[in-house]
């Protein structure tokens, strides 16, 4: 019998440590040529980055729509992809509709940069070192770094949760909220090491491909000058990639190095910059009224702030973000039917765009249209599944039609994902008067 225990133990006790070789390994950085401790494979990077993209598209407010500008970015970032330390990945780069001055990788090569950046930029090699960068902090596996240390300190954030927590049950759309996209977060502040570590890489890899080394100094500064003139727009990028006077310098040391050669009008490429980004800086002045107001509607200016984001929509009448800010303004001061208008616009715009088919949703909702709510909130959940407030409200449209079955199951996956707040207590609360759940409903 002791033979046989002991046969058993000592075979758990290979399982577990093969398991832990499995899945917690040393893996050799490609940037460095040394093994460090990783709890990331490479496929794991990858699948991590892939599964968090549509959820950080879409919470950066979607794709811009403009094919050519989108080819464009792309094609800058895939000349300096080709010549990093690790061109096998599969790269995409995506400029999203945010506002906000900010750029970012996901683990495994997934890069945007945001239409607030830019709009910022006023040439080739700027917009090369923006994503440069980003690849550096890719290419030495930066992202898979800083979950290694999340995990091992025990703090992988769920950011998202709050969010959910201050949701509104009565389809009042939260303007503020860019829709209410909870998440895991996979994106790490970095440190200065690895920020000074993708500036120099960023700097190798765009002077191969082509770019004048004084793009990154450029873009340095004009990120600094940002800083100064509207502080809240650039929070999020410094938060990750903190800009200290010493890369600053360092910039400078580097681009003095380079001979002129590599310094030339040509190598910074301001003429096809102009030409490719003159219809986004033209409707600029519409995302900024826009985004205008949306602080006056947040600061309690309802009707001011209404005013301007349909003249900001009606100003750039193609681009599906703004129809469906305005759908969300419409139903936050109270126009259902406006507001099911504005999104039904967004929607045949950009199919593919989580805020227009949530807003809808909403909309519908509270015009009694629940058949029509629950195929745009299934469309929602498509773009970025699993989201607890579309559940929530795919649970309430059920409820108002009777298919008590059909609500308790939204309301279960409701209830799985998020503990507090108003969707959680109302969840709850159906969830005991229906029998689906034990308790005592006086002390919930
Ligand atoms: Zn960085």
């Amino acid at each position: 019998m002791k033979g046989q225990w002991s046969s058993r133990l000592y075979f758990y006790i290979t399982a577990t440590i093969a398991l832990l070789l499995l899945f917690a390994g040393c893996a050799v950085n490609p940037v460095t040529n040394e093994r460090e401790f990783s709890l990331m494979s490479e496929a794991q990077e990858i699948e991590a980055g892939r599964k968090a993209y549509p959820l950080y598209t879409q919470k950066s407010g979607g794709q811009y729509l403009d094919d050519g500008l989108q080819g464009y970015v792309s094609e800058v970032g895939r000349k300096i992809a080709a010549v990093s330390h690790r061109p096998g990945l599969t790269y995409s780069f995506n400029l999203v509709n945010d506002d906000n001055i900010n750029a970012y990788a996901l683990p495994g090569g997934n890069i945007s940069i945001t239409r607030g950046l830019l709009a910022k930029l006023s040439n080739e090699s700027q917009l090369a070192a923006v994503l440069a960068h980003e690849i550096g902090h890719v290419t030495a596996r930066h992202g898979a770094q800083g979950y290694t240390r999340q995990v091992l300190a025990g703090v992988l954030s769920t950011a998202g949760i709050a969010a959910m927590e201050a949701a509104d049950v009565n389809g009042r759309e939260i303007i503020a909220g860019g829709g209410l996209l909870g998440m895991q977060l996979v994106l790490t502040s970095y440190s200065r090491d690895q920020e000074r570590q993708a500036d120099k890489l960023g700097t190798e890899y765009m002077v191969a491909a082509g770019y004048d080394p004084r793009g990154m100094v450029e873009v340095m500064e004009v990120l600094d000058s940002a800083r100064k003139g509207s502080p809240s727009t650039i929070e999020q990028m410094f938060s990750s990639h903190p800009l200290t006077s010493d890369r600053l310098e360092a910039a400078k040391r580097r681009t003095d190095s380079y001979p002129d050669r590599f310094k030339t009008i040509e190598r910074l490429g301001r003429e096809p910059f102009e030409e490719e980004t003159l219809k986004l800086k033209d409707d600029a002045p519409a995302f900024d009224k826009v985004a205008e107001g949306k602080k006056l509607i947040n600061d309690g200016k309802d009707s001011k702030g209404l005013e301007l984001i349909r003249e900001g929509a009606k100003s750039a009448p193609s681009h599906a973000i703004l129809h469906a800010t305005l759908a969300s303004a419409e139903l936050q001061v109270g126009d259902e039917k406006r507001a099911a208008e504005a999104a039904a616009r967004s929607v045949e715009l950009d199919p593919g765009l989580f805020q227009a088919r949530y807003v809808r949703g909403l909309a519908e909702f509270k015009l009694d249209e629940y058949d029509k709510s629950i195929k745009e909130l299934g469309a929602a959940d498509e773009i970025v599944p699993g989201q607890p407030s579309v559940a929530f409200f795919i649970g309430r449209n059920h409820e108002e039609e009777g298919n008590r079955e059909a609500a308790a199951k939204a309301f279960s996956e409701v209830l799985s994902k998020v503990k507090k707040g108003e969707m959680a207590e109302y969840s709850k609360k159906r969830l005991l008067e229906w029998g689906y759940i034990k308790g005592d409903p006086a002390k919930q």
